[in-house]
């Protein structure tokens, strides 16, 4: 007996799981669109959604499909608290935290500097938070990280075997480090950590370029390139390891330039150093953050180094459009700041994507805030299956 009745309470979890996975924070639903998108009758949906309507963890309004009365079901807030987002890239840290009442409040951005230690960017995260939640208790914490993150441990990975070290911004300390431990334990709220790529993704396609697109390429160009992918309306963090999306080592020209992947021809060392030495004739030395002010301000040098992209953009780009046909194609990242200057080179190259691809391809609307963004509602959503 007891073996059953655990088996039935495990089936019965499993259900209400479902129903939320297919209940993004930030989207209503009425019972009739989650019984199709889960397979489930009307009448099983019901059932499930009184229960989570019980727990507190979705909530149920009067609304109109289709011209009728219907109710809407939606996420409840996680808490009265404040959803911290934050990024890790390779320069720099970000923290946000998006408040009760939906307010942003951004904390300064930290430079990263050598040695890039472990311990260093966790203390500065733990004050960052710290800083945000003095009148608003935190309710949870997601964090879009520079390197590969495992999708079911959330432990950090690396885009080659042997360790974290040889990804610049990345010390050796990083790779035993377990972030989402250690924030978790500090603050005793769920936390969760992502690869920065995919929760810049997430961000775009809550609040950002992606809303309401159901597969979605998302391109992240800054010090380097990164990619997220959106299926069926919900992030796709691949299998073990976290390697997918990763755009900027999809190998296109054997003869190309070294990638710290150990391939070459990828798209990866064009960007960051790369591009900033293209310039640093004539402006110097600058970050890329800089470089697409500059760009996006029509500057002659920044703007023909972004031109000099489209050629290889364009070979990059085409076999994954080819093979995922993406509703929508996102241009993100800090190169994104440059506006038309950085668009412009992608939709030159689109002309490679193959005959029969009819998507969009936009800016980022979030610009630098997308991973921090997307951050937060990968937390919020986690904290809600919990
Ligand atoms: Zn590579």
């Amino acid at each position: 007996m007891n073996q059953r009745r655990r088996g039935s309470t495990s089936v019965r979890q499993r259900n209400l799981d479902l129903v939320l996975s297919h209940l993004p924070t930030g989207l209503e639903l009425s019972q009739k669109e989650i019984a199709e998108a889960t397979g489930f009758s009307e009448a099983t949906v019901s059932n499930l959604t009184a229960v989570l309507v019980e727990q507190g963890r979705i909530e149920v309004t009067a609304g109109r499909r289709n011209g009728r009365r219907a109710n809407l079901l939606s996420r409840a807030a996680p808490s009265r608290g404040v959803m911290i987002g934050a990024s890790i890239s390779r320069h720099r840290i970000e923290v946000l935290g998006i408040m009760p009442d939906g307010e942003v409040v951004r904390t300064p951005t930290i430079e990263r500097v050598a040695p890039f230690e472990y311990a260093d960017d966790l203390r500065r995260i733990v004050d960052a938070v710290e800083e945000l939640s003095l009148e608003v208790p935190v309710s949870s914490i997601g964090v879009g990280l520079g390197l590969t993150v495992d999708p079911v441990s959330e432990r950090v990975g690396s885009v080659v075997s042997s360790g974290p070290e040889v990804v610049p911004g990345f010390s050796s300390s990083w790779q035993p480090a377990d972030l989402r431990s250690d924030l978790a334990e500090r603050f005793g709220v769920p936390t969760t950590v992502l690869n920065d790529a995919d929760a810049g993704v997430l961000g775009e396609l809550r609040a950002g370029a992606a809303v309401g697109s159901q597969d979605v390429l998302y391109i992240q160009l800054g010090d380097g390139v990164g990619g997220g992918l959106v299926f069926g309306g919900r992030l796709y963090r691949g299998g073990r390891g976290g390697f997918s999306g990763e755009i900027g080592h999809l190998s296109f020209d054997s003869e190309g330039p070294l990638c710290i992947c150990g391939n070459r021809g990828c798209l990866e060392p064009l960007f960051g150093e790369a591009l900033l030495a293209k310039v640093e004739g004539v402006h110097g030395r600058m970050s890329i953050r800089e470089f697409a002010r500059l760009a996006g301000a029509g500057d002659p040098a920044c703007s023909k180094a972004l031109r000099e992209l489209a050629s290889p953009l364009s070979r990059s780009l085409a076999n994954p459009v080819a093979l995922l046909a993406p509703e929508r194609v996102v241009v993100g990242g800090d190169l994104s700041i440059a506006g038309e200057a950085m668009l412009a080179p992608v939709i030159e190259a689109s002309h490679a994507f193959g005959w029969a691809w009819r998507g969009e391809i936009v800016l980022a609307e979030l610009g630098q805030d997308s991973v921090c963004i997307g951050a937060a509602y990968a937390a919020a959503d986690a904290a809600m299956r919990d």
